[in-house]
């Protein structure tokens, strides 16, 4: 029987390939998305995927949500929190809201999303998760304290859970991807990415399908013996 899994953020940009990727190796798989409706209808025409619309950051809506998911198909047993948000600023300029998007959003999701499933998880002694970090969590970044908070604390959150999880079949990794390109990217200033693709040992910025590749790889039935570990997907970043 195939499993299910549930990719948040999963319409669009690192979360469309890791869906996609996901289908072609055999799961069942639901996206979720927070608010582009034709984004969404145009990547279930394109793939044949359903897309579920809640807020990761609201506790009963991903309870609701993961709810119908379950009904519609099946238990979850894979679980990719990947939808996150940027809200960049220096921190003597940033407001509350932007902090608390963030952490929310990126940070807060983790939680309301494990929540939801780690039961049904413990219950059947398996489960799968992984959480995208980022190499701006690993190593800080100008301009990011919200964001290099909340992805610092995936990092942290994937630990404690991979403990928790370890002796019930369930393991739970993070994956840190580099500079990626996706819409999130594209919004960064040119002379800046310039500058950024320079410290990359690959000399490039990431593909979807280089992150998409390593959360199939973790979420095996066969990776059983790998959990609480972060994997840098970066072309080599993490080094400088
Ligand atoms: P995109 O902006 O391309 O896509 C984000 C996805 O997350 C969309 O599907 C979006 O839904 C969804 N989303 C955003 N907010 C919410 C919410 N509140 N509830 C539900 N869904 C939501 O992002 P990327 O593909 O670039 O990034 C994916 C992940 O990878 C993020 O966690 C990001 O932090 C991380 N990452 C990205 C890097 C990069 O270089 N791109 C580098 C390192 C990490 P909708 O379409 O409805 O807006």
């Amino acid at each position: 029987m195939a499993r299910t899994a549930l990719v948040t953020g999963g319409t669009r940009g690192i979360g469309e390939a890791i869906s996609v990727a996901l289908k072609d190796a055999g799961y069942n798989v639901a996206a979720n998305y927070g608010g582009n409706d034709q984004a969404a209808q145009e990547f279930t025409a394109r793939t044949g995927i359903p897309a579920y619309k809640f807020d990761v950051s609201d506790f009963d809506a991903v309870t609701a949500g993961i709810q119908a998911i379950e009904q519609d198909v099946g238990p979850v047993e894979v679980l990719v929190n990947n939808a996150g948000i940027t809200r960049d600023g220096t921190l003597h300029k940033m407001t509350h809201d932007k902090w608390q998007a963030v952490i929310d959003t990126n940070l807060g999701s983790c939680f309301n999303c494990c929540r939801a499933v780690i039961e049904g998880m413990r219950e059947r002694s398996f489960g799968r998760i992984v959480n995208i970090g980022s190499i701006n969590g690993q190593a800080g970044q100008y301009g990011q304290v919200n964001y290099a908070a909340a992805k610092s604390g995936i990092h942290g959150f994937t630990k404690a859970l991979a403990q928790e999880g370890a002796g019930k079949g369930i393991t739970v990794n993070a994956v840190a991807p580099g500079y990626v390109d996706t819409e999130m990217v594209r919004a960064v200033p040119p002379e800046v990415l310039e500058k950024i693709i320079k410290r990359i040992p690959m000399g490039r910025l990431g593909k979807p399908e280089d992150i998409a590749r390593t959360v199939v790889f973790l979420v095996a039935d066969t990776a059983d013996f790998i959990t609480g570990a972060t994997v840098s997907v970066n072309g080599g970043q993490h080094m400088y």
